[in-house]
């Protein structure tokens, strides 16, 4: 045991305070003690990376605005839910534009895959809107005669409850008590789903996305290696899935071993995991009762996840990636080896992908599906890539260093601030392993972690559902950093947030248009009679006064405390003051939405 003392002996020693300690006008204060004590002092940390974080954690089944069990068009029936349901109950026929398709056999024309009266399947025909001509489908919209528009689909008056009662007696499946659909299908050919799949999906409380899959969002973190009782999974499993051996080369017999992630293995949260649980009862429903086949999957818990295929897909993207289940974790992230991150043109930055049961855009997926617009194909998995290749994955993850330990040339690079490419060599990267065969075996990591998932599962961001409340708690976080400056804080956010927002709502607030409550219509301007011309019915604002009246509070609370740029505070006192002007006057005859006479502006 050293005695501060000591320490202190030593320093005095080393600093030689007798001598002349006087500072040279052209060396730091590091240069100076090194000069007087004789020994080098190197700055401790000679460069700062500070970071902040871009976007929460995220891990949460897709759902569309607003969610929908089965891609089939309702109109305007069935309520705002959009519900098969309820357009049941009311006993309504349902006028909707779907597919056009023939039977070759008795020429009928029809909706359906199956002829209803010859049980053969139906063809998709185009017709053209000028001159009648006829054709089967290939994706073109013009007219080889005329030039005309050739469209491939038409309305149909469809008697939903007796549809929807005659599936539901065909795959003796009761049914749910709401089935949301879709206004209008927005795809070339206006597909359909089979009405079947909307029962199953609500009964398995699972939600469709525009390609006909069901997805499941969460946030990506890269990981290169775990121990068998970090993801908790068995020993013997982990045997079976191939992991054999640690990185040391030892049969694997402990949970506590490390063992190097294979490239297209992942470790999924057990909100993920419970989900695909339900996917999977959906899937084995739809072999049984659709196409009549064995149930594939049979799963009982979440944990038979573990050693199945599912695909990951990034957004902006039209390929996926097959990866497998290796373990389930109790965090709201996925795992992955950074080179599955980069197949899925991933940077591996905390960015949110999407994952699927393997069976399920096999088997659900349909170009049919997409709609017909620009960036309608994008996020839909048009490719599925089986095997990925380290080397065909963006350059990126190739960086990804593989020792254990620096070497101290590394360090005294550094220290001179020597450019990049002159370190690169000095320590091995994934891009040394490439197109050799020990490739991804003999991958080392710098720094050990004990845990995957620490005790705090979802940040504080997450926990504060309003606006207010986040900005609240990131005051009081910035009021206890030395390094932070609250002033300048609060006037980015109010800049780039708070004054954006109020003035935006105020502007959609006063050219808001009106909504009809039952039908839907919409009117640019509120009529004199303020009710539908369609049905009747009331109508509604579409933006309403707490939108615009959000944060007044919150800012004048802010500009008190903190903003102390001029120009700023100027600008936000001008906006509140306008929107508390109008709005104290507008009370009485916005908020009810109906118009008032001329009495009360005189
Ligand atoms: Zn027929
Ligand atoms: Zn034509
Ligand atoms: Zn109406």
């Amino acid at each position: 045991m050293v005695h501060s003392s000591d320490w202190l002996k030593a320093l005095i020693v080393m600093l030689r305070p007798f001598k002349d300690a006087r500072l040279n006008s052209s060396e730091d204060i590091l240069e100076a003690l090194s000069r007087l004590s004789g020994i080098i002092i190197e700055d401790k940390a000679g460069t700062f990376i500070g970071a902040r974080m871009g976007r929460p954690e995220k891990a949460a089944q897709r759902e569309m605005s607003p969610p929908v069990n089965l891609l089939f068009p309702i109109g305007s029936n069935g309520g705002p839910s959009r519900d098969f349901i309820n357009a049941l109950n009311n006993n309504e026929k349902i006028t909707v534009e779907l597919v056009k398709r023939r039977c070759s056999s008795c020429n009928k024309k029809t909706w359906t895959h199956k002829c209803p009266e010859c049980r053969i399947p139906t063809e998709i025909i185009g017709e053209c809107e000028s001159c009648g001509f006829e054709k089967r489908y290939d994706e073109e919209t013009v007219c080889e005669k005329c030039g005309g528009n050739i469209t491939y689909y038409e309305k149909y008056v469809i008697n939903i409850a007796e549809k929807l009662y005659e599936v539901s007696r065909e795959i003796n499946d009761p049914l749910p008590g709401k089935i949301k659909g879709v206004k209008g299908l927005n795809s070339l050919t206006k597909t359909p789903e089979d009405l079947a799949k909307g029962i199953l999906r609500a009964k398995h409380e699972l939600y469709v996305y525009k390609d006909g899959t069901i997805r499941f969002d969460v946030t990506n973190a890269p990981l290169t290696h775990f121990k068998p009782g970090q993801i908790g999974t068995s020993v013997d499993k982990l045997r079976k899935l191939g992991y054999t051996h640690d990185i040391f080369g030892e049969p694997l017999t402990s949970p506590e071993q490390i063992l190097e992630l294979r490239i297209q293995d992942v470790i999924i949260p057990r909100k993920a995991a419970e989900h695909l649980l339900r996917v999977s009862r959906f899937i084995d429903d739809e072999l049984k009762k659709l196409a009549g086949m064995e149930p594939y999957y049979n799963w009982e818990k979440p944990e038979d996840i573990i050693g199945e295929l599912i695909v990951v897909l990034s957004p902006h993207t039209y390929a996926g990636s097959v990866a497998r289940v290796v373990g389930i974790i109790d965090g709201l992230i996925c795992f992955a080896h950074p080179v599955l991150h980069a197949a899925k043109r991933r940077d591996c930055d905390g960015d949110e992908d999407s994952i699927m049961l393997l069976l399920d855009p096999l088997i659900n997926f349909s170009r049919l599906y997409l709609p017909n617009r620009v960036g309608g194909r994008m996020d839909s998995p048009l490719l599925i890539t089986s095997i990925v290749y380290p080397e065909e994955v963006d350059e990126q993850a190739h960086n990804l260093d593989v020792v254990e330990a620096y070497p101290l040339e590394f360090y005294r690079k550094a220290r001179k601030n020597e450019h990049v490419s002159n370190i690169v060599r000095i320590i091995p990267t994934i891009k040394n392993y490439l197109e050799k065969p020990e490739a991804f075996a003999g991958c080392r990591f710098t720094h050990p972690q004990s845990l995957l998932v620490t005790s705090v599962k979802e940040s504080a961001y997450k926990k504060h559902s309003s606006m207010l409340g986040k900005i609240i708690g990131q005051i009081e976080i910035a009021e206890r950093l030395a390094g932070v400056d609250v002033s300048l804080m609060v006037e980015k956010i109010m800049e780039t947030h708070l004054l954006p927002d109020i003035v935006g709502n105020a502007r959609a607030f006063f050219t808001q248009e009106f909504r009809c409550k039952r039908c839907g219509s919409k009117y640019r301007r509120l009529p004199i009679t303020s009710r539908c011309y369609n049905c009747g019915d009331e109508l509604k604002q579409t933006v309403y006064r707490g939108a615009v009246e959000k944060y007044v509070e919150l800012t004048q609370e802010l500009l008190g405390k903190y903003v102390k740029n001029q120009y700023l505070r100027e600008q936000a006192l001008i906006a509140l003051e306008g929107i508390k002007k109008i709005l104290s006057k507008e009370e009485l005859s916005e908020a009810s939405g109906r118009q008032v006479s001329l009495e009360k502006f005189m």
